[in-house]
């Protein structure tokens, strides 16, 4: 069995991220591993082609803050330390693979609702993180929240 000591948990701030956080609790915890969370906010411009005729400044800012928030409340409503919270900003495959280099994570976190994308098995984030990533990925099963 692997033996982790960094974990990266990748989440969106949604509830399904609290399934997500726990099992990523419950890895590092039983190795002794180093937590950390990340959250990438799209920024709006580029995802409608980045010709977008007005100014979303301060949309983004307002969308920043707000994820800061959330980010916040649940990594300090976690009953385990938390190394690191970062929002990042640009593509989402792409930040939590950087990230995960940058830090030498040996586990990516990542959930999977499992109802699209991919052959029903892993969502479209958790795919593409899959693809590219140069350490183990556990693709936590999102039960439908009732
Ligand atoms: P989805 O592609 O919407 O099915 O999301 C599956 C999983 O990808 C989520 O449970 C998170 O673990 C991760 N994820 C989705 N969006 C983001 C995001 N913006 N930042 C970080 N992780 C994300």
């Amino acid at each position: 069995m692997a033996n982790y000591k960094r974990v990266l948990v990748a989440v969106d701030l949604t509830d399904d991220s609290d399934q997500v956080l726990q099992r990523a609790v419950d890895i590092a915890e039983r190795n002794g591993a180093a937590l950390h969370i990340i959250h990438v906010i799209e920024i709006i411009s580029f995802a409608y082609g980045g010709d977008v005729p007005m100014d979303l400044t301060s949309l983004q800012e307002q969308i920043d803050k707000h994820a800061n928030e959330r980010m916040k409340a649940k990594a300090e409503a976690l009953n385990y330390p938390v190394e690191e919270t970062l929002v990042a900003t640009g593509n989402t495959e792409e930040e939590i693979h950087q990230h995960a280099d940058k830090i030498g994570a040996d586990l990516i976190v990542i959930g999977s609702h499992g109802r699209h994308g991919l052959a029903l098995v892993l969502g479209s984030t958790s795919n593409g993180v899959l693809h590219g990533a140069k350490c183990d990925i556990l693709a936590v099963h999102l039960k439908e929240q009732g």
